[in-house]
């Protein structure tokens, strides 16, 4: 049987972050009230007239410059005309023939490999508004508008076809996400839709240079849609081709709930959208200079920030990677470690304890009340020995619901640790006295009677002996 290979390219939207629209000074905010923020520019209502948000422009020039993009010397706007209820103008205004971002790669780490995924093009085009299907939709289909995301400034990326399966789908459109977030151009919330994905997939016998007819899957809203549902549309391709049957050019559309990817349409003639320039939004040039301003503008990025972690805080790879997978986490730990100076001391509290508080919490570190002052604080804590690293986990608790600073808590709750012999023995004397069976056990040789001594006076001091000295202590008494 002839081996095949996928081939895929992917079309990434991205809604920004702007405070205010694409073309007029309507708010963006998402989960406004329908119809709330509009105008009659948004709404494309006769004798408008748009004006091109200078910000938007900055920040698209951001986006393609960190995604190692070139900035094309001339930009123009086009009408892309199409009709739908959504799109309130019958036009979309789009880059469509000279687009300011190209030539741009993203590299991902496949098994230990780098694989280069490369951009084709980064374009600026304005967000239609939102259909709200009402009621039953086969026995009375009823549909309402909502204009509020029309002209919302938004990015599209669209990729070459490198991408080779679902896994390495998902590492790029993570990728991509962290590296957009870094720029702040947007948040990428793909459950609230400001980061859209549809997945251009085709096969071909392995080893070909020919593509081979693709279809387009739509509707993918989460990550784990994406790679869902290329997994079920490259062997549903794949046994096609096999049965010498054709693959149909088709937009299918991702049932999340069956699984299944389904034909919406077919479309063998290219759609023609009579694209022409947009007379109301007048093209320009950009100045090398300004494209230099706006490159100095970036911060740190992903790649850049995993190797200073790795190379300079001595951070192993796995800890690097996922601190820096969050542009407010590599933050946090960057301005923790500017305060105790130990990174893997702070890589291990925040993959560890404060990621189970997040974990816990289903929240981002930038939405708690945690600060790095008051990690460093806990930290030094456990260092000076004023408490047990065991009772820092609950102080971090607290810290982690309250925001109350770590000295207060210890104070509040008594949590200092007992590393006073004269403390310890009256407790460690208890213990032996009303366990003479385990004492016994101890003698002979058996390990786990230790622990359990050791255990009964942590429950007595309530998790406040300090560990090596009880360890100690008990040893020498029982022993002598
Ligand atoms: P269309 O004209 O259908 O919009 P484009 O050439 O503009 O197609 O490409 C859109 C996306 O589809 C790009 O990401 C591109 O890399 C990808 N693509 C194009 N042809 C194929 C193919 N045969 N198989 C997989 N992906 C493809
Ligand atoms: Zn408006
Ligand atoms: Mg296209």
């Amino acid at each position: 049987m002839q081996e095949m290979e996928a081939v895929i390219g992917l079309e990434i939207h991205v809604e920004m972050n702007t405070e205010t629209k694409i073309f007029c000074g309507c708010r963006t905010a998402f989960g406004a009230e329908t119809n709330t923020q509009v105008c009659p520019i948004c709404l494309g209502l006769p004798g408008h007239k748009p004006v091109l948000n200078q910000k938007a422009v900055e920040w698209h020039a951001k986006a393609a410059l960190a995604l190692n993009c070139e900035i094309a010397p001339y930009v123009q706007f086009d009408r892309k005309n199409y009709f739908y209820a959504d799109l309130p103008k019958g036009y979309q205004i789009s880059q469509f023939f000279y687009p300011m971002g190209i030539n741009g790669h993203v590299d991902i780490e496949v098994n230990g490999e780098t694989r280069r995924i490369r951009i084709r093009q980064i374009h600026l085009e304005e967000d239609t508004g939102k259909l709200l299907h009402m009621g039953n939709i086969t026995a009375s289909p009823s549909s309402l508008v909502d204009f509020n995301r029309a002209g919302v400034p938004l990015l599209e990326i669209v990729t070459q076809p490198d991408v080779r399966n679902a896994e390495e789908a998902r590492l790029f459109l993570q990728k991509l996400r962290t590296i957009i977030q870094y720029t702040g151009v947007s948040d990428c919330k793909m459950e609230e839709g400001s980061m859209r994905c549809d997945a251009n997939v085709s096969v071909r016998p392995k080893g070909s240079d020919i593509l081979g007819q693709k279809t387009e899957l739509k509707n993918m809203n989460s990550f784990r849609a994406v790679t869902r549902g290329i997994d079920y549309e490259i062997p549903r391709q794949i046994d096609l081709v096999l049965d010498g049957e054709e693959v149909i050019p088709q937009t299918r559309h991702w049932d999340e709930a069956k699984g299944v990817t389904r034909a919406m349409r077919t479309k063998y003639l290219a759609t023609d959208y009579r694209c022409f320039p947009d007379p109301n939004v007048p093209p320009f040039k950009n100045d090398p200079a300004w494209v230099e301003e706006i490159r100095q503008s970036l911060p740190e990025l992903p790649d850049a920030r995993y190797a200073r972690l790795v190379k300079e805080d001595g951070l192993p790879p796995y800890d690097a990677e996922v601190i820096t997978a969050s542009k407010a986490m590599a933050d946090f730990y960057d301005q923790t470690v500017a305060l105790v100076k130990e990174p893997k001391t702070v890589s291990n509290w925040l993959m560890g304890e404060v990621g189970r508080c997040l974990n816990t919490a289903g929240k981002e570190i930038q939405e708690t009340a945690l600060t790095p002052k008051h990690l460093a604080e806990l930290l030094g804590l456990v260092k000076k020995g004023v408490i047990t690293g065991k009772i820092a986990k609950d102080v971090m608790d607290e810290m982690f619901r309250s925001g109350q600073d770590p000295e207060t808590i210890v104070k509040e709750k008594g949590l200092v640790q007992i590393a006073d012999q004269s403390e310890l023995d009256p407790v460690i004397d208890r213990v032996i006295q009303a366990n003479p069976k385990v004492v016994e056990d101890f003698h002979a040789g058996k390990d786990r009677a230790l622990g359990f001594l050791v255990g009964q006076v942590m429950k007595e001091t309530r998790g406040k002996a300090n560990p090596q000295m009880l360890n100690e202590l008990l040893r020498r008494k029982l022993q002598g």
